[in-house]
């Protein structure tokens, strides 16, 4: 029997795609990789139907590789085929399994979306610790796998850190249940059980090493107050000054961003910007205090900070009304209606940020490009360095120098002591190799749990 009908029978006729129209939907995610179409597309409901389509993938008659895929929306061609393939379509897979309010902890699906899952939580009065700015579209699975990071993690930890279990369908299809779950009889409320933590195994693991098949999270009640500031300065070594100074302060903070001013006085021309902020560095901040009090006192607090580094108070409205409001679809109708981008995401320690800053302005200038400088205070002890390559479709010429340029801010960056938070399949030896033990141990890991590597291998290099 052909391989199409195996799969039509596991999951019925309608949930395998074959036709090239259905396809190419599948065959990009938001990275700059050139579209590729998958050999198939199944769109699984249970967890017992990902389990047969494993086993038969893993018999030796039907080696296709799988590509696991929530939505889609990540910037690293994780869940798109690299040579044709199976792609895993987890999105019919979108339940809430339980909220369970004796242990604060939310057990769901992996194809459920941000949004989805915030809208069933706020009517409770609860809320997860850490969420993508793309949270409209983007699943818990893919974030958890693809160990996402956004608003909410400097309080709270990382994506990883809110994990408390996870099941998994390991590579030959047997069901394998991280964190306190476990035991049958005992509920997901911590994934520190003994041995090694075995939910970190999947988290981050971008789909090579099994499919995440249900995700549980802490759940933490709604903020009682908010307050919000913005703050000019005139230039990176300013404002990240105030940065370190704010981050080794006691505050509870939501989203603390640093962009270039020009882009935002462009696109904002309606808000009283002034002359630092057109020509420097715009701080936004976002606090959560335990009442009205406590915001007003951190944010008094944080404003002090500002002025002593000569940071200009630009007042509320911005943070507020223009980045709070529409904080899950900010990024998109931000960045994305000026066309495509590749963003390189680092994690730097603070006080380095003006260094990356004045570098990527010197290899955007030799490759002719322009990158969009931005960073987000994420954690007490470092910051998200992300810039952005801006291009457009129309001239797919430019997309070779694009990743030219990509990899020379990955090899600077790298020499200058930051860690990239992705290492995506297609990066050159002269980078992955100064990783080289590091992936030589997660190759073995590999082997040895995928050992017919039927998972999109090459997601993560090496592997
Ligand atoms: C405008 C915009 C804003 C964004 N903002 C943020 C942000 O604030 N923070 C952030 O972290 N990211 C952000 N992203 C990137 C992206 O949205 C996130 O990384 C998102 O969490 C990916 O989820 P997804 O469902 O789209 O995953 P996918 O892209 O479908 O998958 C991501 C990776 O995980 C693997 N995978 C997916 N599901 C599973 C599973 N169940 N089991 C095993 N492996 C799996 C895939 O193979 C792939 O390698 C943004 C993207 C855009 C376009």
């Amino acid at each position: 029997m052909e391989i199409q009908s195996f799969l039509e029978e596991i999951v019925g006729e309608q949930y395998v795609l074959a036709e090239d129209f259905e396809k190419i939907v599948y065959s990009r995610d938001a990275s700059i990789e050139p579209p590729i179409l998958p050999d198939y597309v199944v769109r699984p409901r249970t967890i017992e139907e990902i389990q047969k389509i494993v086993k038969l993938i893993n018999s030796a008659s039907h080696r296709h590789p799988i590509h696991i895929r929530c939505s889609s929306t990540a910037y690293w061609g994780g869940g798109v085929p690299t040579k044709g393939g199976i792609i895993l379509d987890l999105s019919r897979m979108n339940k809430i399994i339980e909220i369970n309010e004796d242990t604060q902890c939310v057990t769901v699906e992996p194809g459920i979306t941000f949004g989805e899952l915030f809208a069933a939580l706020e009517q409770k009065g609860y809320r997860i610790g850490e969420r993508p700015e793309s949270a409209y579209s983007a699943c818990v699975g893919g974030h958890v796998a693809s160990m996402g990071a956004g608003l909410g993690q400097y309080i709270f930890g990382n994506q990883g850190d809110q994990v408390t279990g996870l099941n998994v369908v390991l590579p030959d299809g047997t069901l394998l249940t991280t964190g306190s779950g476990a035991l049958e009889n005992t509920p997901k409320f911590t994934k520190w059980i003994f041995g090694p933590d075995l939910s970190g195994l999947f988290i981050g693991s971008e789909g090579v090493l099994g499919v995440i098949v249900e995700v549980t999270l802490k759940l933490y009640p709604l903020p009682r107050a908010m307050t919000f500031a913005t703050f000019a300065f005139e230039n990176i070594e300013d404002a990240i000054e105030a940065v370190y100074q704010i981050q080794r302060g006691p505050f509870s903070i939501q989203y603390l961003s640093c962009f270039e001013g020009a882009s935002f006085v462009k696109t904002y021309p309606q808000l009283d910007w002034g002359s630092k902020a057109k020509h420097g560095i715009v701080l936004t901040i976002v606090i959560e205090g335990r009442s009205k009090e406590d915001a007003a006192i951190q944010k008094e607090e944080i404003t002090q900070e500002a002025f002593r580094h000569r940071g200009e108070d630009l007042g509320e409205a911005f943070a507020r009304d223009i980045f709070w409001k529409n904080r899950y679809n900010w990024a998109v109708t931000r960045t994305l209606r000026k066309g495509l981008r590749t963003i390189i995401l680092f994690r730097v320690p603070t006080k380095k940020i003006p260094l990356f800053w004045e570098e990527t302005r010197t290899i955007g200038d030799q490759f002719d490009l322009k990158i969009g400088r931005s960073c987000q205070a994420r954690s007490r002890h470092f910051i998200s360095y992300h810039p952005s390559i801006r291009y457009s479709e129309k001239t797919p010429e430019i997309w070779e120098k694009v990743k030219e340029c990509k990899n020379a801010l990955y090899l600077r960056f790298i020499e200058l002591g930051g860690m990239p938070c992705r290492l995506p399949g297609q990066l050159p030896e002269s980078i992955t190799h100064k990783f080289k033990h590091y992936l030589l141990f997660l190759r073995r890991l590999k082997t040895c749990i995928d050992p017919n590597n039927i998972f999109s291998s090459s997601k993560i290099v090496g592997l």
